[in-house]
């Protein structure tokens, strides 16, 4: 794919440009490749002549980029020597950054798979990673002010996809008193008191950072997403605090709503959370974003995703009706409690319960609930959810209305060779 435009020098010592990853506003972003080590780096190069003011946040850009060592935000690297001036167009400097292969989080919500929202694995990564750099950013004094999926990048981890922070052009620094007034970013994600040019703070980044969740859960952004900003300004005005989706019906009223809408992948129980956490991520009033208790004086939305990211989940599907019941483990659990509560909810007694992991095994009573709870790193290269089957001893037919998706392969033995069972009786019956 050639998308480099010719005019542009195409090697520089053992440095090779290689292609074009993106271009913005003012800036150009191409990889490059040192064909000796074969290491690879994207630099980001400016495209045009820049006012006073925006010189310096080009630079500004740099100085904050060298000064942060953090997993979730891209790293600055050594512009190599000879390319900074061979590739000058304009006096102000190139920044080095290590490349990410995956693309950014747009391209990743593109993919058709992702129409109705992401998967819940890629969802809670996606949360942890992003929460951890916002953090990380936050307390070292700087808001992004412009975090949108074009402006996360994904790399392959060892074990699993890393998210990463990258274009802090429009970061800023905290003053003294800790709210600025300048205006930037991007309409869709950007936090009404920028639209305002009011004064802001921290919780800019919450409302981008709630937004941009709710894409990846439902594949669209919540607040009207095709209004321009002056009515869209209006409108979203009216909306109550727990209010995370507005929206126009089919016949073109406008509609608010507390819940995140289905379709999506996530389970009943992470729904449930997700949603109260939408709910402080999306508030209106900058000063209340991000707080549970609004007397509090510190945000408290991070330690709230905290929780619901260390939550482990178990999955049972009951083989009877099809239905999938999620649960929440605690470490001490055992089997035998969970079949408990498996109970009340099945109706199934836990003595005629049979508990079978994917490849056939069954729980023992005694066992640790937590031990088919879901790692979620582990699985990168699922796209189903791992499940733990339940029978009932007492019945010996299995033939739910719908079959949820393919079974494995021993899982379905089981539920044939009851059926065959029954069969033969039958058959026995009628000779
Ligand atoms: P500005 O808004 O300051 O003009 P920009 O939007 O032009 O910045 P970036 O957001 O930094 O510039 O980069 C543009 C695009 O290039 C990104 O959306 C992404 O697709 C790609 N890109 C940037 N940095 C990297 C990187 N380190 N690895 C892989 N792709 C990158
Ligand atoms: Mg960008």
């Amino acid at each position: 794919m050639s998308r480099v435009p010719l005019q542009q020098q195409q090697s520089c010592g053992s440095w090779e440009l290689k292609e074009r990853l993106g271009t913005g506003g003012f800036g150009n972003v191409t990889r490059w490749q040192n064909k000796d080590t074969e290491e690879q780096i994207a630099i980001k190069q400016c495209r045009q002549e820049l006012s006073e003011r925006n010189r310096e946040r080009w630079c500004l850009e740099i100085q904050i980029m060298k000064r942060l060592d953090h997993v979730n935000v891209v790293a600055a690297r050594e512009v190599p020597e000879g390319l900074q001036s061979s590739l000058r167009i304009n006096d102000l400097p190139l920044l080095a950054m290590e490349y990410c292969q995956g693309g950014d989080l747009r391209k990743y919500l593109n993919l058709l798979e992702n129409c109705c929202g992401m998967r819940e694995g890629s969802i809670l990564i996606l949360l942890r990673d992003i929460s951890s750099a916002l953090t990380y950013l936050h307390k070292k004094r700087i808001i992004h002010r412009d975090l949108k999926p074009e402006n996360i990048v994904l790399q392959q981890g060892e074990k699993r996809l890393i998210h990463k922070i990258i274009d802090l052009g429009y970061a800023k620094e905290l003053d003294q008193n800790s709210l600025c007034t300048s205006f930037v970013g991007t309409l869709q994600y950007l936090a009404p008191e920028l639209l305002e040019r009011q004064k802001y703070t921290v919780t800019v980044d919450y409302w981008s950072f709630g937004t941009l969740v709710f894409e990846c859960i439902t594949g669209f952004r919540p607040f009207l997403p095709t209004w321009q900003p002056v009515p869209w300004h209006s409108k979203l005005k009216l909306k109550q605090d727990h209010d995370i989706v507005v929206y126009e019906d089919l016949t073109g009223e406008v509609r608010f709503s507390k819940h995140l809408p289905q379709p999506n992948n996530l389970n009943t129980l992470l729904l449930g959370r997700l949603e109260s956490w939408l709910q402080l991520m999306l508030r209106w009033s900058p000063q209340e974003r991000g707080k549970a208790d609004p007397q509090t004086t510190s945000s408290d939305c991070f330690s709230q995703l905290e929780t619901i990211l260390e939550l482990k989940l178990v999955h049972v599907l009951n083989m009877v009706s099809a239905k999938i019941f999620t649960y929440s483990v605690s470490a001490n659990e055992s089997v035998a409690d969970l079949q408990q509560r498996i109970g009340s909810d099945t109706n199934i007694p836990p003595a005629n319960q049979e508990l079978l992991l994917e490849a056939g095994l069954a729980l023992e009573p005694q066992g640790e609930a937590g031990q088919c709870a879901i790692d979620y790193t582990a699985n990168k290269k699922r796209t189903d959810l791992p499940l733990v089957f339940l029978f009932d001893r007492s019945s010996c037919t299995y033939e739910p209305q719908f079959t949820p998706r393919t079974m494995p392969e021993n899982i379905r033995f089981v539920r044939e060779y009851t059926r065959t069972l029954m069969l033969r009786k039958v058959k026995n019956i009628n000779e």
